[in-house]
């Protein structure tokens, strides 16, 4: 059986250190899942179908990873795929507190499924969706931020 990772996140938009993140889980399992969360409480700037399609995009050559939307429990998405761990990034000690929360939780969910923390890739560990949205939108070039393909998708690019 293929070892399945679900990476949930709200990739609003998918950055440069989500695709690191993904890279280097691909090391670890045959297939991850991309699980393109709803989350209307951070008050995504692009709808849910908008960052499903630039996870697409991004991964579009890449056969091991598939992008599927998700608006439930997470340990359901993991069920669905037959994944035996979530996948998640960790920047700064910032993420931490997050970070262990949600893993305790999930583990309270389901003992069986383990989540698996890797670390940001030096030059990307102030990369955040939030500041990428922030600089794009008051006009700053956020091109070594971005995959290529999100970047027609983002304000006041040259893409
Ligand atoms: P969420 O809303 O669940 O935090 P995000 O899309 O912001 O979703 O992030 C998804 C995951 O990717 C989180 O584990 C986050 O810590 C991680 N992540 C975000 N940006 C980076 C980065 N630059 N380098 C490594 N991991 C990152």
């Amino acid at each position: 059986m293929p070892r399945t990772a679900i990476y949930p996140g709200t990739f609003d938009p998918i950055s440069l250190g989500h695709v690191d993140v993904v890279l280097r889980g691909l090391k670890l399992v045959d297939r991850i899942v991309i699980g393109v969360a709803e989350n209307i409480g951070k008050g995504p700037m692009f709808d849910l179908q908008t960052r499903l399609a630039m996870v697409r995009e991004v991964f579009a050559d890449e056969s091991r990873v598939e992008a599927v939307a998700f608006t439930g429990l997470l340990v359901d998405l993991a069920h669905q795929y037959q994944a035996q761990a979530i996948l998640r990034g960790l920047r700064a000690a910032s993420d931490f507190e997050y970070e262990f929360q949600m893993a305790t939780m999930n583990r309270r969910l389901d003992e069986s499924i383990e989540t698996v923390f890797v670390m940001a890739r030096e030059d990307y560990t102030f990369v955040s969706s939030r500041f990428i949205r922030e600089i794009a939108s008051m006009g700053g070039d956020v091109s070594s931020l971005v995959p290529p393909a999100v970047l027609p998708h983002l304000p006041n690019q040259q893409g």
